[in-house]
Formats: C-alpha cells, sequence, structure tokens
C-alpha cells in the first residue's frame, strides 16, 4: 500500500522535473542558459536520471545581474511594509504547494520524504512570514551631536546581491537568503547547488507569481563556473554563502579582493554531551536526532562527536543501538521509510571512505546498523548505513573533518570541564548540545563552549527567529534574525543637515 503510494508521488515529482527541464529564472522569464549547456539531474535513491538543468556560466550570470539592477530601483522604492506583505504572499502561495515541493526534494536529493522533504517544505512559509512583519524595522536614528544639527542615520539596501546554497535542505536555505535580502529593498540571484536545483526552481516558479520581475532571479550551474562567476561580477554587491568551509574560504577571499561583504554559513562537527544526570531515554533520543540520521548525517549542525558520562555509558550505548535498529532505511518516498539516500556518488564515496579507514584501525569499534534496501529498484541506490564508531581519538582525522554522513563517534568521559576542553578542540563553531538536569551545568556549559547555536535538553534545527550562525571555521553572520536583515543586507548612510 505504502509502496504503491511512494511510486505514484515519485511519478507525481518525475512530471514535476520534466515540466521545470532546462529552464531558470532570469528577469521573470523561464528560459534555458545562452550556450544551451545543460547538467543532468539524478535520483540518488535509484540511480537514474530524472531532469537536466540549465549550465549556466558568466554570461548567463551577467544577464541576471543586468535583470536583477534593472528591478532594483522601483524594488528600493517600494515600502518595507509592502515588500513585507509580498513576502508573506510568497510564504501563503508556498504553503499551498508544500507536497508537490517536498515530493521533488525527495527526488533529487534521496531525503526521506516523511521525516525530512515534507518537515522542511513545511517550515519554509514560516521564514516568509517571519520576515515579512520586520518591515517597520528597517529604522534609523537621530543622534544629539550638535544643537546646530540634525543628524541622523538611514538604512539603504546594498543592491543586487548573490546567494550561494548547497544542497542538503535547498529550499529552506534559498528562503532564509531571500526573504530577509528582499525585505531590505535589494533584488537577488540565487545560484543552487547543481544537485538540487529542482525544488529551489519551482519555489521561485510560484513566487515569480507574486514579486516583480527581476526581483528574484534563480540561475542553475556548477560552482566553479556560475557561482564564482556570480562572485567575480563587479555589480553584485554581497555574496551569502552557506556550504563548506573549503569553499566558503575561496569565495570570502575573492570577495575581498573586491571589498565586498560576505555571509560565511559553513561546515561543522558539533559535540554533544550527555551529563550523568541526563534525562537517559530523551538523551539518546537527542543523539539520534541531533545526528541527523534520518537525513544521513548530511547537515552542518549534526552532533557528530558525542561524548556520554561514562556511569551511564554503557546503558545509553544499548539504547542507541537498539533505536537505531528501529529505523528503516529505503524508498525515500515510502511513508515508511526513515532514511533515505547519500545525495551522490561523490559523496557516498566520501563517507564510506571514511567508515573503511574506521574499520580499519584496530583500536576502533565500528558498529553498522540496519538493513540496506533489498529491493532492485534501489540497488543502484547511495544508501549507507548509520555508523557509530567508538574509541577515536579527538584529534584523529574522523574527529576533526567533517563526514557529512551519517557517522557519529562516541566516546565517555568523566569530568565536565575535560569534556568541554575537548569539545572545543576542533576548527569548528557552529552548533553545540548538552543534556542534563542542572541549570548550573547549562549555563557553565553555554557560557564555555565555542559555538555559535547551543542546545540544552533539546536538538531542533534553527526556526525562523533563532539568531543562527558559527564561530571559528563554521563561519560568520547571522540569519534568521532581524540582524540579518539590517547588519547583513543593509548599509548605514549618516546625514547631517545644519538647522542653525
Ligand atoms: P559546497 O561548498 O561544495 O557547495 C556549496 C555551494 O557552493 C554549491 O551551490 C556549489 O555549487 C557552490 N560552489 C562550489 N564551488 C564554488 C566556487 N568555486 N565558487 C562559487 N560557488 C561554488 O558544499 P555542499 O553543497 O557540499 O554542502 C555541504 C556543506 O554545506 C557542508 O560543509 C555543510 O556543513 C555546509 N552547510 C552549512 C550550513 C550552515 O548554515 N552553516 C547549512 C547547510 C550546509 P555546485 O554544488 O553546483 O558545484
Amino acid at each position: 500500500m505504502n509502496s504503491k503510494l511512494g511510486e505514484t508521488k515519485r511519478t507525481n515529482a518525475k512530471k514535476l522535473a520534466t515540466k521545470l527541464e532546462n529552464s531558470q529564472l532570469i528577469g521573470g522569464r523561464f528560459a534555458p542558459s545562452q550556450s544551451g549547456a545543460t547538467l543532468p539531474v539524478s535520483d540518488p535513491a535509484r540511480g537514474e536520471k530524472v531532469g537536466v538543468i540549465p549550465s549556466s556560466d558568466a554570461q548567463d550570470i551577467a544577464c541576471a545581474v543586468s535583470a536583477a539592477a534593472d528591478a532594483a530601483t522601483s524594488w528600493r522604492k517600494t515600502t518595507p511594509r509592502e515588500r513585507g506583505r509580498l513576502l508573506r504572499l510568497c510564504g501563503d502561495i508556498l504553503r499551498q504547494h508544500v507536497e508537490p515541493i517536498a515530493e521533488l526534494i525527495t527526488l533529487e536529493t534521496g531525503k526521506a520524504l516523511r521525516t525530512e522533504s515534507r518537515p522542511e517544505a513545511l517550515n519554509v512559509a514560516e521564514v516568509f512570514d517571519f520576515y515579512s512583519g520586520l518591515g517597520g524595522e528597517l529604522k534609523g536614528e537621530t543622534i544629539p551631536v550638535a544643537s546646530e544639527m540634525l543628524t541622523l542615520t538611514i538604512r539603504e539596501p546594498l543592491g543586487v546581491v548573490g546567494a550561494i546554497i548547497p544542497w542538503n535542505v535547498p529550499v529552506m536555505l534559498m528562503a532564509h537568503k531571500i526573504a530577509p535580502a528582499l525585505l531590505a529593498g535589494n533584488t537577488i540571484i540565487v545560484k543552487p547547488s547543481e544537485e538540487a536545483s529542482l525544488s529551489v526552481l519551482r519555489a521561485a516558479q510560484l513566487f515569480n507569481e507574486v514579486l516583480p520581475p527581476g526581483v528574484l532571479n534563480i540561475v542553475c550551474g556548477s560552482g566553479p563556473v556560475a557561482g564564482a562567476a556570480l562572485v567575480a561580477n563587479e555589480s553584485v554587491r554581497k555574496i551569502s554563502f552557506t556550504g563548506s568551509t573549503a569553499t566558503g574560504r575561496l569565495i570570502a577571499a575573492k570577495a575581498g579582493e573586491r571589498l565586498i561583504t560576505t555571509t560565511m554559513e559553513l561546515g561543522g562537527k558539533s559535540p554533544m554531551i550527555i551529563a550523568h544526570d541526563a534525562e537517559l531515554e530523551r538523551a539518546v533520543d537527542g543523539i539520534i536526532g541531533g545526528m541527523r540520521f534520518t537525513r544521513q548525517g548530511q547537515s552542518c549542525s549534526a552532533a557528530s562527536r558525542v561524548f556520554i558520562h561514562e556511569s551511564i555509558f554503557t546503558r545509553a550505548r544499548e539504547l542507541v543501538v537498539s533505536k537505531l535498529a528501529r529505523l528503516k532505511i529505503g524508498d525515500p518516498f515510502d511513508e515508511e521509510t526513515d532514511i533515505g539516500s547519500i545525495i551522490s556518488t561523490t559523496q557516498h564515496r566520501k563517507v564510506c571512505s571514511y567508515i573503511e579507514e574506521a574499520k580499519s584501525d584496530p583500536h576502533l569499534e565500528v558498529i553498522e546498523i540496519g538493513q540496506l534496501p533489498q529491493t532492485p529498484e534501489l540497488s543502484r541506490g547511495l544508501f549507507t548505513r548509520p555508523t557509530l564508531v567508538f574509541g577515536a581519538s579527538n584529534n584523529s582525522r574522523l574527529a576533526q573533518e567533517e563526514i557529512f554522513g551519517p557517522v557519529c563517534l562516541i566516546t565517555p568521559f568523566d569530568d565536565l570541564e575535560a569534556v568541554i576542553k575537548t569539545a572545543n578542540e576542533t576548527s569548528y563553531g557552529l552548533a553545540a548540545y548538552l543534556w542534563t538536569k542542572d541549570i548550573s551545568k547549562a549555563l557553565y556549559f553555554a557560557d564555555r563552549i565555542e559555538a555559535g547555536f547551543v542546545q540544552v535538553n533539546q536538538n531542533i534545527v534553527f526556526r525562523a527567529g533563532t539568531p543562527y550562525g558559527g564561530f571559528k571555521d563554521s563561519g560568520f553572520g547571522k540569519e534568521a534574525c532581524l540582524e540579518t536583515v539590517l547588519g547583513d543586507y543593509m548599509r548605514i548612510k549618516t546625514v547631517m543637515v545644519g538647522i542653525a
């Protein structure tokens, strides 16, 4: 019954992929790239091609920048409240298309529909709701410098901005770029990942019914070509980037040469500490949720280094293994599936190589949990079992590098202060988690941990209204808050008027 329904949903998504075939949004119109070049889109759970997207280059980027610059004058004049009203309509229209968007996300990313793609699509409208209400907050100040002078500050948009996003939560991350940028009065060009452009294009098609032409543009293509051209285009006044630290470094350096600002939402290797007084069952669910096993660990804030107090270690370990064993790995469209496939062959190879490295180390214990799907249609799918690694040292490659797969390192500890020090011994600083019943421990942890997003006794993904962003190699700038609009997408002009 469920797999039949899943098949219908997959067919629906493929039809939508066909309708979106080889087109991108520039100046309010959907069209192929100027060169006609394309890139294939595949369904990673079946290893089959399901569509094509334009493979754009600097010419297409220039065209999109020009459309965005043309639209900028009147968009900037549109009042912030009116811009907010249009953003609310974007959220409303998206709410009516949650299921088809979710199906498209599943088709191109392999993420399970029930546990991942549908919740992602459901939460996107909230981002637009949040920003839509902030139009009245784009205020300046008056400054009492001298009685014969009125000094005031005015906030104004930057102009044309570029956004580059990854594939793991494509529509959600797109929303976190376009809503604040547009509310601030900028126009925008989004370069989605070539692995997950279709769902972004479908969402943009819906927003295009509401927004004036050229205000939102989507240009598809590879990172090193289309993405790099966006960063290099001299009319682009800001780049907001979400992706790996390596790519972020490259983009920030290029943007630095042009003296334009960037927002960098980068990778992570986040610690989760389970104190001896934690509520054990909830904490174990927290390990599984925090590691984002249902997203195959493909999350920047994945709790991939877990430290459990030695007094509860054995029991916690048994519980993690038994709970993980109940998760079903399989067809991402099937409502019974908890865990779908990894995004791409490259990523799958990378994740498997870390697992093989762990297995070949005699000092480590590696447990791979669950059953890989056995059906013939999924035989070429990029599935991996949740993998727990015990005994890894914190300075090993496994503990220091972002694997971005379902590989979780679990280590016992006996002293909270020492384990916080170990937790901080990483180049990253995105998220951190603690499970405890002791409020003083929680506050001590929040004070000492070097991470931009700290949670105690919970492990939710960030939501609109909760400032989100990392420290150290996890980047800079905050998303999902008013400061994003004011600090990242606007500039301040100081005006002094002599009144004597
Ligand atoms: P990448 O850094 O490989 O790619 C991210 C985006 O950058 C893609 O659109 C990619 O295009 C583009 N890109 C690649 N090279 C260049 C370049 N030279 N110039 C301009 N653009 C380029 O990351 P992944 O897509 O693999 O995403 C996973 C990473 O994203 C992880 O490190 C994860 O932690 C991070 N991430 C961070 C989040 C945060 O909020 N901090 C949230 C989600 C993910 P293409 O793919 O088409 O080549």
